[in-house]
């Protein structure tokens, strides 16, 4: 297959440069609230372990020092000092089928058991100074590893763990069914439902912490949360344009403020100036792949990223492909709720999650999938006007890739696009080498070649090219 250029950006090189000014800037982001821990932990301030998603506003709302063990992992595994955690947790007996990030947290956690609750102090063993001992852990009811994981975190470390139940409204961060979310009395069932988990969590934790929450700071949160995801949702939009102005790469990157950082000041403006240097780039008409005006090829990445294998994201580069979105990290447009935050700030936090889950509803009738992610990839498809999916296969998470023959097979048959399924795992190098994804990766871009040059042939544009 033709060759754009020799730049071989991907090969076993982990250093992905980012196309995006503002993206290069979450690294600093990520230390700086890794240190907000350590310095808390100094000064005797609360440190919690948290699950990506757990209640922002009400984390800000008690002042608590977050960190996220699971975002922690892919950093260590993009750089390349998360093997001895995993190999750590099961020799300790976790199955190497569980999660990798929950092998990597657990490694992580006898470690620090080792060193009688210290940090492990080698840069050379940890990133960026490593994670402060928690007070207390705060699971969440998304996937087994929500319960078990931060169970087994919190009794190895003896540390109370809070499971947030988020009874209903996300079933799982994967494959979610259509829900009967028009039926008043569901709707009320829901989110009176998620009232009571926040309102159980907010007791846990003032007992725990002996502090009361700052209702202030849990509404200041919400507006803000509000406004980083209307900023988020509108980098996606942008991200329709062709070419493309901001690759997948990038974004897998920038989703770490909206996951880790809600309800902050600092997440917002990260996302403002994200907007605003992808508007210009738009308006510059800057491509992604400078040799080329355009991309030749559009792709779109399914699933959780491949942080053991960032330089994938580069590697199709070579051949004229972009990945130009991905649905992980997807976000919709925000829904004003229907209650006052000012007034009752947990019926308003609840009232976004249930309508989060009925627009994926209402967009999975629209396309007859009755199921809400297929539903989405679908629509991204269409919109982004991709000419290739790959799907990634995620061997050690059963949420995210349950389903995946079903919308793998809707994709199939729907889309008349080619689909490639990735076995591999976010964070664990020893699944596959980058040798076979690379092969995999260039017979799978020969097959979207003869595609876009049968539609072509036909007199059908392809669906990259307007
Ligand atoms: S959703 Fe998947 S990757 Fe995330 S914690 Fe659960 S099992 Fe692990």
């Amino acid at each position: 297959m033709e060759r754009v250029t020799q730049r071989q950006l991907g090969g076993e090189d982990q250093r992905v440069e980012k196309t995006t000014r503002t993206t290069k800037l979450v690294s600093e982001l990520e230390k700086m609230q890794i240190r907000w821990a350590l310095e808390a932990a100094d000064k005797g301030e609360p440190v919690a372990w948290c699950m990506v998603g757990v209640q922002p506003e009400i984390i800000r709302g008690f002042g608590i020092a977050d960190v996220y063990p699971e975002n922690y992992a892919a950093i260590a595994s993009a750089k390349r000092q998360v093997v001895p955690y995993l190999e750590r947790a099961e020799s300790e007996g976790f199955p190497a089928f569980l999660c990798s990030y929950a092998r990597y947290g657990l490694g992580y956690t006898y470690r620090m058991l080792e060193l009688s609750g210290g940090v492990p102090p080698s840069p050379e063993e940890v990133p960026w100074g490593g994670m402060a001992r928690p007070d207390i852990i705060l699971g969440r009811a998304q996937c087994e590893p929500g319960y078990k994981w931060f169970q087994a975190m919190g009794k190895i470390l003896d540390v109370p763990v809070f499971i947030h139940e988020e009874k209903c409204i996300r079933i799982a961060p994967g494959s979610n069914p259509v829900l009967p979310y028009d039926d008043p009395e569901f709707r009320e069932a829901l989110i009176s439902a998620e009232i009571q988990d926040n309102k159980d969590m907010i007791a846990w934790l003032s007992e725990k912490l002996g502090r009361k929450i700052d209702w202030d700071r849990v509404i200041e949160a919400f507006y803000r949360h509000n406004e980083m995801r209307r900023l988020w949702n509108g980098v996606f939009e942008l991200r329709k344009s062709m070419p493309s102005p901001m690759p997948s790469e990038d974004m897998v990157s920038a989703l770490y403020p909206g996951y880790c950082l809600g309800g902050t000041q600092e997440a917002v403006d990260f996302y403002a100036k994200l907007y605003d240097e992808v508007k210009e780039r738009l308006e510059k008409k800057l491509c992604v792949i400078p040799e080329l005006s355009q991309e030749k090829y559009r792709l779109f990445w399914g699933g959780i990223g491949i942080w053991q294998y960032t330089g994938l994201y580069k590697y199709v580069q070579n051949f004229g492909a972009v990945f130009v979105t991905e649905n992980q990290y997807y976000r919709d447009a925000f829904v004003e709720t229907d209650t006052d935050p000012q007034k009752d700030p947990l019926r308003a936090i609840a009232e976004r999650h249930f309508y989060d889950a009925k627009i994926g509803a209402d967009r999975a009738r629209r396309f007859g999938t009755g199921d809400i992610r297929a539903g989405l990839v679908l629509e991204m498809l269409d919109s982004y006007r991709c000419d290739g999916a790959f799907l990634h296969f995620l061997i050690s998470c059963r949420p995210v890739v349950i389903g995946w023959t079903h919308t793998y097979n809707l994709i199939r048959d729907e889309s008349g696009i080619p689909t490639m399924s990735l076995e591999s795992d976010m964070c664990d190098p020893r699944s596959v080498s980058p040798a076979d994804i690379r092969n995999k990766t260039e017979a799978f871009l020969e097959m979207v070649a003869t595609y876009q040059q049968a539609r072509e042939k036909a007199g059908g544009s392809a669906p990259g090219k307007a």
